[in-house]
């Protein structure tokens, strides 16, 4: 089989897991169809492109829409393994982006993420870097501190139209 320079022929080979270029088949809330104890998320997750383009392309993944997806499979083992009953939670697939350049950034907030977009907002400058810079060191501390979305985050988030979870 054919797989990408990025995916793992442990689980690119795996019968029904994977497309032939190595991405993950899964159904809305994260899980394979083929193997239901197996969930998925990140970039590795196969998604249909959005255009086709000179170049083959896939999805554009950002950070804050894996974050949903992990947060999703994370409600969905609940449900399986303590609430004894079948997943429901899928992410919300929202982009919110601060991109660091060096000297300087591009902030952006797409939602969806995949076009037809209800949202979209852009804007680009120094202050991105620094906004990259804090932002790393507050996810660290989110982290370290075992609080993937403090309750301020989630409102904060809110208020602006945006969440992890559908
Ligand atoms: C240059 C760059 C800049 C980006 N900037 C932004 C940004 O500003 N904002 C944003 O939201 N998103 C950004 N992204 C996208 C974001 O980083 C990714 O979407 C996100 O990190 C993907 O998370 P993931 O957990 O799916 O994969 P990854 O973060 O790639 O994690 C995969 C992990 O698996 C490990 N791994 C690989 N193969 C094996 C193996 N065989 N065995 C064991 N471990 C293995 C890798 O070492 C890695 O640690 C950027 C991406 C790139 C490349």
């Amino acid at each position: 089989m054919h797989t990408l320079l990025n995916s793992i022929d442990a689980v690119a080979n795996v019968e029904g897991l994977c497309y032939p270029k190595g991405f993950v088949i899964t159904d809305k809330y994260q899980r394979s169809p083929t193997y239901p104890n197996i969930f998925s998320g990140g970039v590795c997750i196969a998604l249909p492109p959005v255009e086709v383009t000179p170049v083959p392309t896939s999805t554009p993944k950002t950070g804050y829409m894996i974050e949903s997806m992990m947060t999703a499979i994370a409600h969905n083992l609940k449900a399986i393994i303590i609430d004894n009953t079948a997943p429901s939670t899928q992410g919300a697939s929202q982009a919110i982006c601060l991109a660091d350049m060096g000297d300087t950034g591009a902030a952006f907030v797409a939602i969806p993420q995949i076009p037809p977009r209800n949202k979209t907002w852009f804007k680009q400058g120094k202050w991105v870097h620094f906004a990259k810079i804090a932002f790393e060191r507050y996810f660290l501390y989110k982290m370290k501190t075992g609080n993937s979305e403090p309750f301020y985050e989630k409102a904060m988030l809110k208020a602006l139209g945006i969440e992890r979870l559908k």
